[in-house]
């Protein structure tokens, strides 16, 4: 049975508690059942999760953009998964392309950031993707190959972690890629999964995300083996991320 479709909107570091009326224009759309045979996910920057999750309440998830690999402690500026869940939190992003770039992450460290937020009980989605360059140099599947091999936690299954294919080129940028390219690409990762997990690979929600729109979501999410979007710039919109709800 394929996995319950994902739609999920990253904020990035936009938003401000003024535009919490989106959230609420979500929050009533999910309510007369946009949600229905579908799980939605909103990450908003953390300074509005606690404000989000009462907004949107059990209709909608909330999650975090990123947490930090340990529990607790002397880390000034950072957030601890257990932290993201006791504000309402049911997912975190890890390892999306702009912390690897901004902050130098490693595979390594996004892995050890995935297991802290499965011991938190929270859902991992981990974001891997090649850059420009790398596909330029035909390199995509060996960069993909890699991500998986070391950003993966070897304990895991569907309930607990999401994987995210991000090309970087395509992230904020209006490109796409071909349809063709996403269905071998997120069919690579199920297969490399399944190698790798077994069985409980093919229930791990593989999400497209890079320029997902309005207006290219339906093709995108009919392409086997997406199982949903991770939705940067469209997102904080309510009526385009609907939108791209209504199209899963
Ligand atoms: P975008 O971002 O939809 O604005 O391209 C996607 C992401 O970075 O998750």
């Amino acid at each position: 049975m394929a996995p319950t479709p994902l739609i999920a909107g990253n904020w990035k570091m936009n938003g401000l508690l003024k535009e919490l009326g989106e959230l609420q224009t979500l929050a009533e759309a999910a309510g007369a059942g946009l949600n229905q045979g579908r799980d939605i996910l909103i990450c908003p920057p953390a300074t509005m999760l606690s404000a989000s999750f009462g907004i949107l309440g059990n209709h909608v998830a909330v999650g975090g953009q990123d947490c930090h690999s340990a529990e607790s402690g002397a880390h000034t500026g950072d957030i601890s998964a257990a932290m993201l869940k006791d504000v309402g939190a049911r997912y975190v992003i890890v390892g999306h392309s702009e912390r690897r770039a901004d902050h130098g992450e490693s595979d390594e460290l996004v892995r050890a950031k995935a297991e802290a937020a499965m011991a938190a009980g929270l859902i991992a989605v981990i974001c891997i993707g090649e850059t420009e360059a790398e596909r330029d140099a035909d390199a995509t599947i060996d960069v993909l190959a890699r991500q998986l091999a070391s950003s993966l936690p070897d304990d895991m299954d569907g309930n607990r972690v999401v994987v995210a294919y991000e090309p970087v080129w395509a992230i904020g940028t209006g490109k796409t890629p071909t349809a063709d390219d996403v269905r071998h690409i997120h069919d690579f990762i199920r297969r490399t999964l399944v190698e790798r997990f077994g069985d409980a690979g093919n229930g791990v929600r593989i999400l497209y995300g890079g320029s997902v729109k309005p207006g290219n979501a339906a093709e995108l999410l009919a392409i086997d083996n997406v199982d949903g979007a991770l939705v940067g710039g469209a997102s904080l919109k309510a009526s385009d991320f609907i939108a791209i709800c209504q199209a899963s």
